[in-house]
């Protein structure tokens, strides 16, 4: 097989699901909610179905649907893309970064991120032959280290990809941070490429700020986002990258050759769900927080200190509250002792010290569920 994926063997996704399904566990690992999102979105699905939307879509994405994106990115963000040329629809946020990061780096460029990461990130760009060069966040505010952050950068950085809200920390990046980040890619002269796929899913009043809308800042900077999290449609896998035509271009270049074009009758439903009123949207970001609130209640409850997230689907814990060394190994026990299963955050970081003992919980379930897992996990 290819060498450069060696290291990657099986996601923890996919393990820590198989120990859920083994041990009969509530799975509270892999991201994914347990109810569905918005009617009009689901039947928009269906009539495109029985419309027979059901072959081939065009290679960049179906016009309503870059449309509904540049729309949404000018609603929301004040940012203003061309649907011709400055928006491509991919299999997921997961396909846009790993052709967008295909696209933009060569063998032997750095790529600037910060762990822990979304695994895909470290998989991405050991396939294009990267280096990536990581800034450390730290439990439990997770704040941006500025020392390290330009330490990461040198001559040969090409990119910097950062994703706010954070998967797993729940971390949402300060303005001040992310102008940071900006000041960098500028003085260094490299793209930024931003992760964005819980947007819509930030509490307590807190702002998601999307980079390209920051001063100067549109012309390098390439938006990732997904329908999975905003539609509570993760099995669909539409998402989309925007930016300047000229990179939106290769990054196409590269999908086509990874899956040609996808999920052809989800499309045109995403559009419709992009234009919902923005209840819809609020909504969810209101629900999501009442859940973070009971699971945080619960795991503080069990005797674990807790992170509180601003944003996203995790909360995360600290197990050396429970005398844990180690956190792949208490994840590996829980579902066996406890009948919960969670996700070690040590899988995410580079630097084998960072994060040992700190396990990530999922809280887009069910009331029930959640309040099941806090017991299991109480007693
Ligand atoms: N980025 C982050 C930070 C994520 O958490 C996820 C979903 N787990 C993805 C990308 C992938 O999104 P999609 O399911 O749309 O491919
Ligand atoms: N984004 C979700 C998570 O972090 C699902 C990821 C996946 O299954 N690849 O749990």
């Amino acid at each position: 097989g290819n060498a450069a994926l060696t290291p990657f063997g099986t996601t923890i996704f996919a393990t820590m699901s198989a120990l859920a399904a083994e041990h009969d566990a509530i799975n509270l690992g892999q991201g994914f909610p347990d109810t569905d999102g918005p009617p009009e979105v689901l039947e928009a699905a269906v009539a495109a179905i029985r419309g027979g939307a059901n072959q081939y879509p065009p290679g960049p994405g179906v016009p309503e649907l870059l449309e509904a994106i540049a729309a949404h990115q000018a609603r929301f963000r004040g940012v203003s893309v061309d649907p011709r040329t400055e928006v491509l629809v991919t299999v997921g946020a997961t396909e846009a970064i790993a052709a967008t990061v295909l696209a933009l780096v060569a063998p032997g460029d750095e790529v600037v991120t910060f762990e822990p990461y979304y695994d895909s990130y470290a998989a991405t760009i050991a396939l294009a032959g990267g280096v990536r060069r990581t800034s450390v966040l730290r439990f439990p505010d997770f704040a941006v280290d500025e020392t390290s952050l330009r330490a990461a950068f040198s001559s040969r950085t090409r990119l910097v990809l950062l994703n706010t809200p954070h998967n797993p920390t729940g971390k949402v990046f300060t303005r001040a941070e992310l102008e940071l980040v900006c000041e960098l890619a500028r003085e260094h002269d490299v793209w930024v490429v931003t992760d964005e796929v819980y947007e819509h899913l930030v509490f307590d009043g807190a702002k998601h700020v999307s980079v390209a809308s920051l001063p100067g800042m549109a012309e390098r900077t390439l938006t990732i986002s997904s329908a999975g999290k905003t539609f509570s449609t993760t099995g669909w896998k539409v998402g989309w990258v925007s930016g300047p035509a000229a990179a939106v271009a290769a990054v196409r270049a590269v999908k086509q050759f990874l899956t040609y074009v996808g999920s052809g009758p989800f499309q045109p439903a995403v559009a419709v769900g992009l234009g919902l009123p923005e209840s819809v949207f609020t909504g969810l970001a209101r629900s999501l927080q009442g859940k973070r609130d009971r699971l945080v209640d619960g795991l503080r409850g069990a005797g674990l200190e807790v992170s509180v997230p601003a944003g996203g689907y995790f909360v995360v814990a600290d197990a050396a509250s429970l005398g844990a060394v180690d956190g792949l190994a208490f994840c590996h026990e829980l579902p066996v002792r406890s009948g919960v299963v969670g996700v070690p955050v040590s899988v995410f970081h580079d630097d084998p010290q960072a994060g040992r003992t700190l396990v990530r919980f999922a809280f887009c379930k069910r009331d029930e569920v959640l309040d099941e897992a806090c017991r299991r996990l109480s007693s």
